[in-house]
């Protein structure tokens, strides 16, 4: 628990939420500035910023928690489809420094625009990048 985190206080009972759910893993919320109705946000219990942090049952844990939420949604609010994503790090758009996974509700013609430019790649430059990245994973 980190003192001046706001989504900690959340999780702590000190600040209110507009709950959705809640199990020993993980909590989720409505986004109180939603891009879509039902904007809802995932969290772990455990304060981290980002994902590498967590242990392996509180990873898992989350994503559990992702996929109740997302079913939930469909089967409540009736989007068409729905954008799941974290925000990782101030670079990425991470404002809340306690790592949360945003559920967005997607319905045709609601005017969200998550398509950016693409770049190219030559195959030689995919197979080192693909080849530093596996070294990584797996040291
Ligand atoms: P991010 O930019 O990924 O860090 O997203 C932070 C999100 O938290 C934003 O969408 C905010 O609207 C949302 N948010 C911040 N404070 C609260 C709060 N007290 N209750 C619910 N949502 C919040
Ligand atoms: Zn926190």
């Amino acid at each position: 628990m980190i003192l001046d985190c706001v989504f900690c206080k959340i999780v702590g009972g000190e600040l209110p939420c507009y709950s959705v759910y809640n199990d020993m893993f993980a909590i989720a919320f409505l986004d109180i500035a939603p891009i879509t109705k039902g904007h809802t946000l995932v969290l772990p219990r455990v304060h981290v910023k980002s994902l590498s942090e967590l242990k392996k049952d509180e990873a898992a844990g989350l994503i559990f928690a992702v996929q109740r939420v997302s079913s939930g949604i469909m089967e409540s609010v009736y989007p068409e489809g729905l954008n799941i994503f974290i925000n990782q790090g101030e670079v990425a758009g991470q404002v809340v420094p306690h790592l949360h996974v945003h559920v967005v509700p997607r319905t045709t013609g609601d005017g969200l625009k998550f398509v950016t430019p693409r770049f190219e790649m030559s195959e030689s430059d995919f197979k080192k990048l693909a080849k530093k990245i596996t070294k990584a994973i797996n040291v």
